[in-house]
């Protein structure tokens, strides 16, 4: 059995040993016997599963622009120290983005993996006009997100994520266990019922770094071009491709 303190003091006693899942064959018998129970598990729990059944072939992908990865970081730390964290390094993310990346890796001693696209942003102008982003975000997102992630996550069988339910209406169905159509993978959302408020409580508690632009009226940073500070009432990502009808990258279907 295993059992963890909650940021709302709540303990898990959701039992995710090896034991509970043994009647089951191969791994994909496993995760689909996972699904529901890790439903309720609580976040250090579901990472625990994740290192336990995927090993070295998990990894957990940070955006350095929001609390929710930095609080993963933080709990794997305790946890299995060796999945590798990777980010899309677009080339156009903010100053504050990379200086956090530098004070993690102080933190924590971790190498974050930079996944970068096969084209600088010179290269992307000159083959599709400038400002990519300004026309056609969602062909500037293939080429500097999609398909970097794509071709880092082939090494791997499944990957982590920091998005939840309460970030914006498109978030509202995550499962904490799902497939992942466009990777094909695995995709593990160990946030996924926790609201802003636990993970901010959790990042004050454990002295948690995160993106200083956060306390400047940016709530969620992606890339330059397409962030803008959010007003009181909206969501936390309503500052994402401001005036596009675009509200994911696409890396969360
Ligand atoms: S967030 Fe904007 S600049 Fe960054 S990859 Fe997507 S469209 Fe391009």
């Amino acid at each position: 059995m295993s059992l963890s303190l909650l940021p709302n003091g709540l303990v898990s006693i959701v039992d995710v040993s090896h034991a509970h899942f043994e009647h089951l064959d191969g791994p994909c018998e496993r995760i689909r016997g996972a699904r529901s129970i890790l439903e309720d598990a609580s976040p250090q729990d579901v990472l625990a599963w994740a290192a336990r059944i995927f090993d070295r072939r998990v990894a957990l992908a940070c955006s350095f622009g929001g609390p929710s990865g930095m609080v993963l970081i933080d709990m794997l730390a305790e946890i299995d120290a060796k999945i590798p964290v990777y980010y899309l390094d677009t080339g156009l993310l903010f100053p504050e983005t990379y200086a956090l990346i530098d004070r993690t890796r102080q933190r924590y001693g971790i190498e974050p993996i930079a996944a970068h696209p096969s084209l600088s942003v010179e290269e992307q102008a000159t083959l599709f006009g400038p400002a990519l982003w300004s026309r056609d975000p969602d062909s500037c997102c293939e080429i500097r997100k999609l398909a970097p992630q794509r071709r880092l996550l082939s090494d791997y069988e499944a990957w982590i994520s920091g998005i939840r339910r309460d970030q914006s209406p498109q978030r509202s169905d995550v499962a904490v266990v799902e497939s992942d159509t466009a990777s094909g993978l695995t995709k593990i959302n160990p946030l996924a019922s926790w609201t802003g408020e636990m993970v901010w409580t959790y990042i004050r508690a454990h002295d948690v770094p995160y993106n200083e632009l956060h306390d400047r009226g940016y709530p969620s940073l992606g890339c330059t071009h397409c962030t803008s500070p959010v007003k009181a009432g909206e969501h936390e990502r309503a500052g994402r491709w401001r005036g596009f009808a675009k509200s994911e990258c696409g890396l969360h279907r």
